[in-house]
């Protein structure tokens, strides 16, 4: 059997807005056709500033939004209808970036742990109650939370808690939507850590949807990077941070701090804003803010190329 839980192929999420008052209609393309595969026990981790479309990819994996086109698999079912959908949902879990926001605060910790328990299955009172118990000791709480409320918490035990409501359900794939983003450092490598025992404890996949390259060089073994709604490169963890080809890569880790400070690396600033994924620029998108941009770059959109095996980028430029 095939170890692959998730394969996405040429997924594309289009919106179609209102302009203005006078102004015709457009789309707004947050994700324009991004293909990849994870497999059991491993994690993808996507990376790119805000409005890349990471996002809206966490939307479309955990099913919550149907793609405008392309084909989504999860654990061999082609999600293609709700019957898919349904038999598929417990199948991904999502934790969200802040936990101050995505627990209920009129439930006590039990109940928020047992819900899923008591939408989805059979089991009675009493058997939620272990569940719940057994999650708490397996992700560091204490029995005697069971009968608090989120606000009693800090930032990293919410996370906790959220982190063990997501497995609830036992799923193979958990997205991971910046999930110490919003927790002080100190707290971060606590949490990283956990996430990486429960991992090899439950032999999850885990799509890490991440801004900051420095959290990703702890998690990942396989690396995304999008630009406005497209991977502009992918590659192993070790491809990405030892030999970036796309630019855009190479300026975001030069933004990001070096385990060895004395290892040379060049500086690339990134400039500008990123722009409108409304009236993408023409050629590649990424042209503008790029200190390499030639005039094919303005013109001519870059196709995917294989750098080395697993190791993809789409810049016309990347062997120089
Ligand atoms: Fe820069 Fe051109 Fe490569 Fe785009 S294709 S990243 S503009 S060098």
């Amino acid at each position: 059997m095939s170890d692959i839980v998730l394969e996405a192929h040429d997924l594309k999420r289009h919106y179609e807005i209102r302009r203005s008052m006078f102004a015709g209609r457009a789309s707004l393309k947050a994700l324009d056709g991004i293909s990849f595969t994870l497999k059991q026990g491993q994690t993808l981790a996507v990376v790119g500033e805000s409005g890349c479309g990471k996002s809206t990819l966490a939307r479309l994996v955990t099913m919550i939004e149907e793609p405008t086109a392309g084909h989504l698999t999860i654990a061999g079912t082609p999600i293609n209808g709700p019957d898919a959908v349904k038999s598929q949902r417990r199948t991904v879990q999502m934790v969200f970036q802040d936990p101050y926001s995505s627990l209920n605060p009129r439930q006590k910790i039990g109940a928020i742990l047992e819900e899923p328990l008591k939408i989805n299955t059979a089991m009675t009172s009493d058997q939620r109650r272990a569940a719940a118990h057994a999650m708490m000791d397996r992700v560091g709480l204490r029995p005697e939370y069971y009968e608090r409320y989120p606000h009693m918490f800090s930032g990293g035990q919410r996370q906790r808690i959220a982190i063990a409501r997501a497995l609830m359900l036992n799923p193979a794939i958990v997205v991971l939507d910046e999930p110490v983003s919003a927790l002080d450092v100190s707290i971060q490598a606590q949490v990283l850590n956990l996430l990486a025992d429960l991992q090899d404890e439950f032999n999850l996949a885990y799509l890490f949807i991440s801004h900051d390259l420095s959290v990703v060089r702890h998690v990942a073994d396989q690396i995304m990077v999008m630009y406005l709604g497209v991977p502009v490169e992918k590659g192993g963890r070790d491809d990405i941070f030892d030999s970036p080809r796309h630019p855009y890569t190479r300026a975001l880790l030069s933004a990001t701090p070096k385990a060895d400070p004395f290892a040379a690396r060049e500086h690339i600033r990134l400039t500008g804003e990123l722009p409108s994924p409304i009236d993408p620029p023409g050629g590649c998108p990424f042209h503008p803010r790029c200190p390499l941009a030639d005039q094919r770059c303005g013109e001519t959109f870059p196709q995917t190329e294989t750098v080395a095996p697993g190791h993809q980028v789409a810049c016309h430029r990347w062997r120089d």
